[in-house]
């Protein structure tokens, strides 16, 4: 199924994902607040990237730059010169649009064959009455529209209290540059060997034309971006080096996006075509994603040559090689470079894991995230919260499982509209502590000192002792067969 953006949005705001920022003075233009839900979905997201992507690999290592970086690296870059949009003004209404959305906006159009009646036309379309094209502002339908002018994308400020051009400073558009900008640092300390890759996860600023649907373009946004070095006077495989690991590289993301929930059928790779490459790239291929808002780009993989660094050597007057042993010369390596953002990154995982299903006549809202990635990892559940043992139990339970995973307890409303609950924001387990649990010391009865794990995508229950709880779900939240637990574990029928 696919969901709507405007569903989203509310399941964000009403569950604690994604607030609209500064939303008590009215919002601030296309920034966004994560929620206490949405901050453990984001931190799990930049976590699994970190982990498979640096932690696991021998040749990657990270690094964690400042926003603020001297501004001779945007005019090495060519941030300064090149990293602008095509913009227009409509002279009437005053908005302002990307040149190249325009023709795929719908435009206002009011109709002199039907009396200056107002239409609302799809993009590309000529009115069907007059057969006229859209020639003014599409929002209006009234205001002549400018030339185009180029307008960067670069958030302008100043370091130190004057503000004076000296003193110009800029937040960085991508996180890209200081793995360049640091590239010696990290090959001496680290004494590493071609290929290596840097990786870094964290703010970026775009002063976006025309940002929009949701968290999908923001004015700050977090990236997570590679820059793999090669040789590339190596060959792998009989292919160049660069060739090799651009291929590589576009497999290994795909197969991070399919194994955290993202299904085969929303995924696809797009080839730059040479008109659309950047001056430096080789070959650019993006992962798209089918969006709400339709096809995308999830995340860009780009064979950079030796731009960068070529570039950073020549402003910089430092060298910027490696000594390659082999051949006794310095070369300076090519790098592929896989470029992705958090929040498309998380949109998309939501909009995968976004179900409605019927369960006995109800509608059932249900976030199927991959355990991983979940927010909640086990709400923990009292049958009856007027019972103390119960209770008590209950709290005992979720503060020693917390102490590996986020765990909640809730007691707020009857079981059946707790699991909803859960299910709605993707926990992926519940577990109920009731009588049979604790026994009733009135009656003399002792408990089974057993509780009742319910599996959120079957519904499925098992019978669990509470000391195997912890490495039940080891086991199930890091992948594990809930199939298995089930049948060894078997909930009284
Ligand atoms: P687009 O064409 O969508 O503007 P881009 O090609 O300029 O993106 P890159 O510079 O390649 O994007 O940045 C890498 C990744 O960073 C993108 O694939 C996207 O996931 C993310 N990203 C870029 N701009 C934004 C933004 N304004 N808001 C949220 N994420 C962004």
């Amino acid at each position: 199924m696919t969901v709507t953006m405007d569903t989203l949005v509310s399941l964000c705001k009403r569950r604690g994902f994604v607030f609209q920022s500064s939303e008590i003075y009215g919002g601030t233009g296309s920034c966004y607040d994560y929620g206490p839900l949405g901050v453990e979905l984001k931190n799990n997201l930049k976590r699994l990237w970190w982990r498979d992507f640096v932690q696991n690999r021998p040749d990657m290592v990270g690094i964690d730059a400042s926003i603020l970086m001297h501004p001779m690296v945007w005019k090495a870059s060519g941030h300064l010169e090149n990293f602008t949009d095509p913009m227009v003004d409509c002279r009437e209404c005053k908005l302002r649009f990307r040149a190249d959305d325009v023709d795929t906006l719908a435009w206002t159009h009011y109709c002199e064959a039907t009396k200056g009646n107002k239409f609302t036309i799809p993009a590309g379309e000529p009115c069907s009455h007059c057969g006229a094209r859209r020639t003014l502002c599409p929002d209006c339908g009234k205001g002549e529209l400018t030339p185009p002018r180029r307008f960067n994308l670069m958030f302008k400020t100043f370091m130190g209290p004057v503000e004076e051009e000296a003193s110009v400073a800029y937040l960085r558009p991508e996180t890209a540059q200081a793995m360049f900008v640091n590239f010696e640092n990290v090959l001496q300390s680290m004494r590493l060997k071609l290929p290596f890759g840097i990786a870094q996860a964290g703010r970026s600023f775009r002063n976006e034309i025309t940002p929009g649907n949701f968290i999908f373009r923001t004015r700050e946004f977090e990236q997570m971006e590679i820059e793999y070095f090669v040789n590339p006077r190596d060959t792998v495989e009989g292919r160049p080096a660069d060739e090799y690991w651009h291929d590589r590289w576009i497999a290994d993301c795909m197969a991070w996006f399919r194994r955290y929930g993202l299904r085969e059928e929303n995924l696809r790779l797009r080839e730059h075509d040479q008109s659309e490459l950047s001056h430096y790239s080789k070959r650019t291929v993006d992962i798209d994603y089918r969006f709400p808002i339709g096809w995308s780009e999830l995340m860009g993989i780009a064979n950079r040559t030796d731009f960068d660094l070529k570039q950073h050597a020549k402003f910089s007057g430092k060298s910027l090689t490696y000594f390659d042993e082999e051949r006794k010369e310095h070369i300076v390596p090519y790098v592929v470079e896989p470029a992705s953002g958090v929040d498309r990154a998380l949109l998309a995982f939501l909009a995968d894991a976004y179900t409605e299903e019927e369960v006995r006549g109800e509608k059932r809202v249900v976030l199927r995230f991959h355990p991983e990635l979940a927010p909640v990892k086990v709400a923990v559940l009292p049958l009856l919260k007027k019972r103390d043992e119960i209770v008590k139990a209950a709290h005992a339970i979720r503060a020693t499982l917390a102490r590996e995973w986020r765990v909640v307890y809730d007691d707020t409303a009857a079981i059946g509209r707790l699991y909803r609950r859960q299910d709605e924001v993707g926990t992926p387990y519940c577990v109920t502590v009731d009588v049979q649990t604790v026994g009733d010391s009135d009656k003399g009865e002792v408990g089974d000192g057993k509780v009742t794990i319910r599996d959120r995508d079957s519904m499925g229950q098992a019978r669990v002792p509470i000391e195997a709880l912890t490495g039940v779900f080891r086991d199930l939240l890091s992948g594990g067969d809930w199939a298995k637990v089930a049948s060894e574990f078997p909930a009284a029928k």
